[in-house]
């Protein structure tokens, strides 16, 4: 049985992430997304609330595939793959400037865990640009943000932001 880890912050999770969930999903037997703590970058969401968002959506998304799971992670990822006896890692490529720092990471848990194998999708070209920073500094000018992530994903994103629809708010 051939288990990938999808690793990522997800915050929040956009269709790039989706498409690359859903194609990775076919080509493996189980597909584990797993959503990192992410410290040092301080999350907008925290990891329930991206851990949830990709739940809700992915029911929708990919509604007869069983074979995937997403699951909260802090620390090393090869440890959390080991753990979810994951031996493929997956990653999307959108451009030269994630090259470098992709080819940095492989390399690094390559030495760390030589049995697992990064792999890489391309990002489909209508998601080349999406990037969750971009489309949060979107939703903070109270942009839409409908055309980069799913409906459940854009209403929190406008709850975020707009202080009016936090909850308890009058
Ligand atoms: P990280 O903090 O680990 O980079 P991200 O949530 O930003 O987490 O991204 C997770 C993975 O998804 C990375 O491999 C990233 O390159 C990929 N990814 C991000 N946006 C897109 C996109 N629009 N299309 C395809 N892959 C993407």
């Amino acid at each position: 049985m051939k288990i990938a880890i999808f690793p990522g912050t997800f915050d929040p999770v956009t269709w790039g992430h989706l498409d690359i969930i859903i194609r990775a999903a076919a080509m493996f037997d189980k597909l584990i997304i797993a959503v990192a703590q992410s410290h040092e970058k301080v999350p907008l969401f925290d990891i329930n609330e991206r851990v949830e968002m990709i739940q809700v959506v992915l029911r929708e998304a990919l509604p007869v595939s069983q074979n995937y799971e997403v699951t909260g992670f802090d620390g090393l990822l090869v440890q959390h793959a080991l753990d979810m006896q994951a031996s493929i890692i997956i990653r999307g490529l959108r451009s030269v400037s994630d090259f470098d720092y992709e080819l940095q990471m492989a390399g690094m848990n390559q030495r760390l865990a030589p049995h697992i194998e990064t792999v890489f999708l391309m990002a489909h070209e209508r998601y080349h640009f999406l990037s969750s920073t971009l489309i949060k500094s979107v939703a903070k000018c109270y942009g839409q943000t409908v055309d980069f992530v799913p409906p459940y994903v854009a209403e929190n994103l406008r709850r975020k932001f707009d202080p009016s629809l936090k909850e308890g708010a009058v």
